[in-house]
């Protein structure tokens, strides 16, 4: 049966996205078949973290009636396949976002894990990624401004009757003005499911285009994320690092084919 999952917290910048892109990677890892689609229509940036920014064919151009869904997917070297939306400002006319749980629902039966990498704020793309979605994943900061906004998308996901798996917390810095683990569930009212600390491995997966637990898979940020993959799965979470030697390979590999 495939799981959608809307991942989405009412405020930007809070790592909806790099969340998305990571559980998506991590789980692929796990074996899952995964779709991870940008809902974020106006300002889109799924298409970075994977590298498919300059995709030919985008999710605007299905909503469009342009282009078929299988054209519009590609498919990561790490085995997740990408559904992005379009980059430009001129692809925005005549977009409708509300179709995007038709979407969804041709996607349902051929994957495993749905992942819908949510909009800010609670309007017409926030709203839609929620009704799209069977389950709800919220992404929030270890501050007020962070959970306040995220309440907000609760309360509206809750309204649509969509299950909240939980809230992870991200970008710990582990400051002592920063909420702790029962802070944020006692003012959401849902279990955090994973702490991820905040890691400059993040910014260099992102500059690289890769997901940070393909780039660096022994990262603080990359191993709590496959700990998130492991929860929904339901398994124990057993840390393998990766040897040193490969990474080092890797690196050198990437290092030749860059662009
Ligand atoms: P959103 O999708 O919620 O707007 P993004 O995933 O785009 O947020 O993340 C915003 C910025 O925060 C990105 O530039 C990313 O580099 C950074 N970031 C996200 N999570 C982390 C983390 N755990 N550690 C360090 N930087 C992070
Ligand atoms: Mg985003």
């Amino acid at each position: 049966m495939t799981r959608v999952i809307c991942v989405i917290g009412g405020k930007g910048g809070v790592g909806k996205t790099t969340i998305t892109s990571n559980l998506a990677s991590a789980l692929a890892d796990f074996g899952q078949k995964v779709i991870a689609v940008d809902t974020n229509l106006t300002t889109p940036n799924l298409g970075l973290h994977f590298g498919v920014h300059l995709a030919p064919f985008t999710l605007h151009d299905i909503l469009k009636g342009k282009s078929k869904l299988k054209d519009s997917i590609y498919i990561h070297p790490n085995g997740v396949n990408v559904l992005p939306a379009s980059m430009s400002i001129d692809d925005l006319e005549g977009v409708d976002v509300s179709r995007l749980h038709e979407i969804t629902f041709s996607l349902k039966g051929k994957y495993d894990f749905i992942l819908l990498d949510g909009a800010a704020g609670l309007g017409r793309e926030a709203v839609s990624g929620i009704m799209a979605a069977d389950e709800i994943l919220i992404v929030t900061n270890p501050d007020l401004p962070s959970v306040a906004d995220a309440l907000k998308t609760i309360k509206l996901a809750e309204r649509l009757g969509k299950k909240i798996i939980g809230v992870v917390v991200n970008r710990i810095r582990g400051k002592d003005y920063e909420l702790t683990k029962e802070e944020v569930e006692e003012m959401t009212g849902y279990p955090v499911i994973a702490m991820i600390p905040e890691d400059k491995n993040v910014s260099k997966a992102i500059f690289s285009k890769t997901p940070v637990v393909n780039y660096s898979p022994n990262s603080p940020a990359a191993l709590e994320i496959k700990k998130l993959a492991c929860s929904l799965l339901g398994i124990p979470f057993v840390e393998r690092r990766v040897p040193r030697g490969f990474l080092l390979f890797d690196k050198l590999i990437r290092w030749a084919l860059r662009k």
